[in-house]
């Protein structure tokens, strides 16, 4: 489909494409949605072999933002960054200050933060050049490691799992399989083990495991993860990882994970619910990284403000749990229909006129 008959369908807003050959710039910045308030996403920076495939994933990033921003109550739209680059080898402090100059000519309508292939130290450079930046350290007044408040929110988006299915929010005893055992992973685990939740963990990296193994933890193959008998199977590592070739082996009764991008597709969606597995969509349980960063706009780092908003999240879980019952559908539908409901209900807000 052509590129703006694409955006005029799924209701983009804007997309800029920015150069500086002088220091091997070539970004793009996708404003999907700021019905809400500012567009907000990260900064992605990659190798993409194509231009279309850069594009073609800043766009699906950028309205995937509207819909987390949305679901999780927040006062921001859905944007997204893309530098096509390898982060290894091609990235540099000019490349960045630059790109900082492009998110400024946006004049707020954009804010941005880390992604895969930028860290908070490039964060600081970008932020030489613009205010528009959020999730810089905590040594410059920033929001600091997003993981600690994603791993929180999807504690709590497990625990309103858990009352619909057991009657109970308790997950004493309960015995969760986590597939992945990096920075979000952690800090799920670190608050199921207070609760003595019983964790079978796996990773490809032997580090992973070894910070597993030290807190006493069972590991497994990372092929075996979905055989594990559990109660709870958590994809906390990469997307897609809900498919056909998976989903018939969970023994679980609920899915809940901070990975993003799930199911392999929505058809996937569909199946778990047709076995009777409860699956917390992914956006909604993983939003309390966005809501981190979202403390930090406009006024200093507030974290009992993020705390607060993360442990929300059993809420939303709950009222997206209320509405698949009532509507008889997978609760990744009823997800979308509580994001898209938010965004229908500011947008019909009746115009005023205000003076300047
Ligand atoms: P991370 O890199 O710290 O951890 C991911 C872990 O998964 C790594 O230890 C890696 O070795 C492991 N892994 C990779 N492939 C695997 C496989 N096939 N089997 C088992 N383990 C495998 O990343 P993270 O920040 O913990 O993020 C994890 C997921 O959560 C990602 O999908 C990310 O997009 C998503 N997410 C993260 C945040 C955040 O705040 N960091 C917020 C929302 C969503």
């Amino acid at each position: 489909m052509p590129i703006l008959d694409y955006m005029s369908q799924y209701g983009y807003e804007q997309l800029t494409m920015v150069t500086d050959p002088a220091v091997g710039l070539k970004a793009i910045i996708v404003i999907h949605d700021t019905t809400l308030g500012p567009a907000c996403g990260g900064t992605r920076i990659w190798p993409y072999e194509t231009e279309e495939a850069a594009v073609e994933d800043a766009l699906r990033l950028a309205r995937a933002m509207s819909y987390k921003s949305a679901a999780a109550d927040l006062p921001l739209g859905g944007g997204k960054g893309v530098i096509i680059a390898d982060s290894h080898t091609e990235k540099t402090e000019a490349m960045l200050r630059a790109y900082g100059r492009f998110i400024d000519t946006l004049g707020g309508r954009f804010v941005t933060t880390t992604d895969v292939g930028t860290t908070q130290r490039d964060l600081e450079y970008i932020k030489q050049e613009t205010r528009h930046v959020v999730g810089l350290p905590t040594t410059v007044g920033g929001s600091g490691d997003t993981s600690v408040m994603t791993g929180l929110g999807i504690y709590m988006g497990m625990k309103a799992c858990a009352k619909e299915v057991w009657g109970s929010d308790s997950l004493a005893g309960k015995k969760i399989a986590m597939q992945g055992f990096g920075k979000v992973a952690f800090n799920t685990a670190h608050h199921l083990l207070k609760e003595n939740a019983q964790l079978v963990v796996t990773d490809v990296f032997e580090s992973a495991l070894d910070r597993a193994r030290g807190l006493g933890l069972e590991v497994v193959s990372p092929e075996s993860i979905y055989d594990v008998e559990s109660d709870i199977f958590s994809p906390c590592a990469l997307g897609g990882v809900l498919n056909s070739a998976t989903i018939p082996k969970l023994t679980c009764s609920i899915v809940a994970g901070g990975a993003n991008n799930q199911l392999q597709d929505s058809s996937h969606g569909d199946e778990l619910h047709r076995r009777g597995i409860l699956y917390a969509p992914d956006y909604v349980i993983n939003a309390g990284g966005i809501i981190n960063v979202e403390a930090e706009i406009g006024s200093d780092y507030n974290p009992e403000r993020a705390r607060e908003r993360t442990e929300r999240i059993y809420e939303i879980m709950e009222r997206v749990i209320r509405l698949a019952k009532t509507e008889e559908m997978p609760t990744y539908r009823a997800a979308d229909q509580l994001a898209e409901q938010r965004l229908a209900s500011v947008q019909n807000i009746k115009q005023i006129y205000r003076s300047t």
